[in-house]
């Protein structure tokens, strides 16, 4: 830090905007959707079965371990609700998106923009590491070269 930093205009730090009220809304919504299509409730009720896989996901988000810069549980690589109950939530989540637009149409594109935004970070990600891990390779590979160029002028 020269001198002169506490002068200039401070960079600002890029917001971490805290999504999880309106992913819970979402989720909680979608279940309320699917619900009623395939175990007949009505209104906002649940049966004991989403009952309890809501509590468990609500809790799990509470706890998440990556906070407010969590993704959304439906694209997140270490779901964390237990093997069935995962299976189980994204059966949910995936099976009543046309329900979901047709009830609730903002909220659902909302959602699908946080998952098109976590797909296309991820893929970002991994074209990172290909290019590090091909930078790498290429590195090896010209050091050994070098090394059996350098024997043979000997
Ligand atoms: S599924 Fe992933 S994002 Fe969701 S609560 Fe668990 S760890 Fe966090
Ligand atoms: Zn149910």
């Amino acid at each position: 830090m020269s001198i002169f930093d506490r002068f200039l205009p401070k960079k600002k730090q890029p917001e971490v905007k805290n999504t999880i009220p309106q992913e819970k809304a979402n989720i909680k919504k979608t279940f309320g959707v699917y619900c009623s299509k395939h175990h007949s409730t009505k209104g906002d009720k649940l049966c004991p079965k989403c009952t309890a896989l809501l509590a468990t996901v609500m809790t799990k988000i509470n706890r998440c371990p990556y906070g407010i810069t969590k993704p959304i549980c439906d694209r997140c690589e270490q779901q964390c609700f237990g093997s069935s109950q995962n299976k189980e939530f994204m059966k949910i989540m995936s099976s009543v998106s046309k329900g979901m637009f047709l009830r609730h149409p903002m909220m659902s594109i909302k959602h699908k923009m946080a998952s098109i935004s976590v797909d296309y970070a991820k893929r970002e990600q991994e074209k990172r590491l290909a290019e590090k891990n091909a930078a790498k390779k290429k590195n090896a590979e010209e050091k050994i070269k070098a090394k059996d160029e350098g024997k043979k002028s000997k």
